[in-house]
């Protein structure tokens, strides 16, 4: 897949609709996919900390979150051509997700407010099918994974906070192989439930 490299930082120069249809097929191939926000705080973050950076280059979509990292293309002739938030691709991948009949499970932020966050989603998007919840400050991980299993979602989005959720991804997927699209989402669970 094709990348533009910003520091050493890996990014997807892709559109929402390519970044959609491309994980449709993953999906039907069986394989998973993880998505990670890039901003320019990030890649200055991931210059610091090595593991910052291993976690955003092995992620499969390394979106462009930020209009720092469109001029930076713009300067460098690349092609990212225009912001790709981790708020509206959380949407997308819902409405592909209720398109296509897979349940999605949000694991994050404060009860309240992954809670509301559920409640307005699944009063927008019709058809979206929310297979379960739980706010981010769980202790015992054993029982939220089975939580996750046991409620068959195929997509997670994951609210904790970089570079934590990105950790959580990395050591939780192939313990989820039902699991096939992950998302770290920062504040966007804050921000639906408003
Ligand atoms: N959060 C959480 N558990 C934690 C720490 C943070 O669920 O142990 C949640 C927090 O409630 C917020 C979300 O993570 O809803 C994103 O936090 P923040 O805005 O600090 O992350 P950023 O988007 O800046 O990476």
């Amino acid at each position: 897949m094709k990348k533009e490299q910003y520091l050493g930082v890996s990014v997807s120069p892709l559109t929402y609709d390519q970044i959609i249809e491309d994980m449709k097929q993953r999906i039907k191939a069986g394989e998973q996919s993880t998505v990670i926000a890039v901003n320019p705080e990030k890649v200055m973050a991931a210059r610091r900390d090595p593991l910052v950076k291993e976690l955003i280059n092995n992620s499969t979509y390394q979106i462009a979150d930020g209009v720092g990292m469109i001029i930076a293309s713009k300067l460098k002739k690349g092609e990212l051509k225009e912001r790709v938030t981790g708020v509206d691709m959380m949407k997308r991948i819902l409405e592909m997700a209720a398109s296509e009949n897979l349940g999605v499970f949000f694991y994050g932020a404060k009860e309240e407010t992954v809670k509301k966050a559920k409640e307005n989603l699944e009063a927008s998007i019709p058809n979206l099918h929310v297979a379960g919840y739980e706010n981010g400050y769980v202790q015992d991980q054993e029982v939220l994974l089975e939580k996750i299993r046991q409620s068959g979602a195929q997509v997670i989005f994951v609210a904790l906070g970089s570079p934590r959720q990105e950790l959580w991804i990395r050591e939780n997927m192939p313990k989820l192989p039902e699991v096939k699209v992950f998302q770290g989402v920062g504040g966007s669970f804050d921000v639906y439930s408003g």
